[in-house]
């Protein structure tokens, strides 16, 4: 068996650490990759939006497999691309990515589904988004349609800032085509937990619960970023509630899109608002979660190849997914500055010294690194995910924490507070 995973992140080392475990795998290929993985697999220098570019790399290396982790080659039609051309891909064809790649295509679909999420309008003409920003008044939340890395979205706390972040997208264009559309929704409220399932096109296996920390700063403060670090289980969706998520969400959603004749396939992933008034969906994602990735995968005991080629099949095998009874936690190392401007090229020490703490219980990701004649350096904002597995959060987080301090890298910056909301919910 050879595989191809598409991306270059921490979530990406995770699935090519997994996936390294099954001795069935003979070699594993990353497009691009990063210095994590130039450790354990071969790096290939073809971007993630180079669709033919991957697919001959995948007809060139005899590639049985393929694994995208981010949304921009599924959206971009990865998986249609390599069924045309014969070749197994884990993931949801193009017209089922749109549940990532166009908030008003989800919005569309839950509605049609029947899945609980914010009442909303779409908007392509500014005008008209005007109107109904100023009819519904504040708190209100705009969003970009299209992709925006995680940006396109302004939870606006009065008209001012909800009219301006309108202005920017529809008028000052600065997220582009992708903001050509306007998504405008009721702001909710509550906690917020990611559930993530491996589909089949009918049947739907979740994962266990985890809540990330998309803020750069603890105390959730400061700007939104890629995610600053997460933890599995989130205590208040444990398995006891897996079945009414699956039921209220997962199934309406899957069944709705057999039915237009794009089965899901791959990762669905759930990110839910815990509300006074029951469990909504704020947003789909197509694809594994980074970091929820890495804490999800230090527990997931069931092959992981064999989950992903049964949904590829359409064939999922079990009812329930086996996970260690660990709780884990990962702590993302980022440079300072990040989400704004960074510097790069930092040196990184200190890895095998984390890794050291305990064996198997700790791991760390890399995601902005590269390797070069030995030496180990930042190439991305988001740099490390340190992530530890124990008996307790309290001891995943302490672990955790006690891997941080191995790092050496200057000019970094991370939360001191990841895992903290689960200890509070714990209560
Ligand atoms: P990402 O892909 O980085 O997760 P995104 O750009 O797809 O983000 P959303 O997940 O829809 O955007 O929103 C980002 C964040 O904004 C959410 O995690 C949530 O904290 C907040 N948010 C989005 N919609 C709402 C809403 N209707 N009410 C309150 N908060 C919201």
């Amino acid at each position: 068996m050879r595989i191809l995973v598409i991306g270059q992140g921490g979530r990406e080392h995770a699935l090519v650490w997994k996936l390294k475990q099954d001795p069935r795998i003979k070699e594993i290929f990353v497009a691009p990759g990063n210095g994590g993985t130039a450790g354990i697999a071969t790096n290939v220098p073809v971007e993630v939006d180079d669709i033919k570019g991957l697919v001959n790399l995948c007809i060139q290396e005899g590639i049985n497999l393929v694994v995208p982790a981010p949304e921009l080659p599924l959206t971009l039609g990865i998986v249609d691309a390599c069924r045309d051309a014969g070749i197994a891909c884990f993931g949801p064809d193009a017209y089922a990515a749109k549940l990532e790649g166009s908030k008003s295509f989800a919005k569309d679909v839950m509605y049609a589904a029947g899945v609980p999420t914010a009442e909303f309008g779409a908007f392509d003409n500014y005008d008209d988004a005007v109107a109904y920003v100023k009819a519904k008044g504040a708190p209100i939340v705009i969003k970009a349609d299209g992709l925006a890395a995680g940006k396109g979205v302004v939870v606006a706390m009065n008209m001012t800032e909800a009219l301006g972040a309108l202005e920017e997208i529809m008028v000052g264009n600065i997220f582009k085509d992708s903001g050509s559309k306007v998504v405008i929704e009721e702001m909710m409220e509550g906690e917020e937990v990611s559930c993530l399932a491996f589909c089949d096109g009918e049947r739907a296996l979740l994962l266990p619960s985890a809540q990330d920390h998309k803020r750069v700063y603890d105390d959730d403060k400061g700007p939104n970023t890629g995610g600053m670090g997460a933890y599995s289980p989130m205590p208040l969706v444990l398995e006891n509630r897996h079945q009414e998520i699956l039921d209220l969400i997962f199934k309406p959603v899957l069944e709705h899109l057999k039915k237009e004749g794009h089965p899901f396939k791959g990762i669905l992933y759930a990110g839910l608002m815990l509300t006074k008034s029951g469990i909504k969906v704020v947003e789909f994602n197509v694809r594994f979660g980074d970091p929820e990735c890495q804490p999800l995968l230090m527990r997931l005991e069931d092959n992981l190849l064999d989950l992903m080629s049964s949904c590829i099949k359409g064939a999922l095998y079990k009812d329930k997914i086996n996970v260690s009874d660990d709780v884990s936690v990962g702590i993302v190392i980022a440079a300072e500055g990040y989400p704004g401007s960074y510097k790069k090229g930092m040196e990184i020490k200190g890895i095998t010294e984390a890794e050291k703490l305990a064996d198997n219980k700790l791991k760390v990701f890399h995601s902005g690194t590269k390797l070069e004649n030995g030496v180990l350096s930042s190439t991305g904002g988001r740099v490390l995910c340190v992530t530890a597995l124990a008996p307790s959060l309290d001891e995943a987080i302490k672990l955790g924490y006690q891997g941080v301090s191995c790092i050496d890298m200057p000019y970094s910056q991370y939360r001191t507070d990841i895992g903290a909301k689960g200890i509070k919910n714990q209560k």
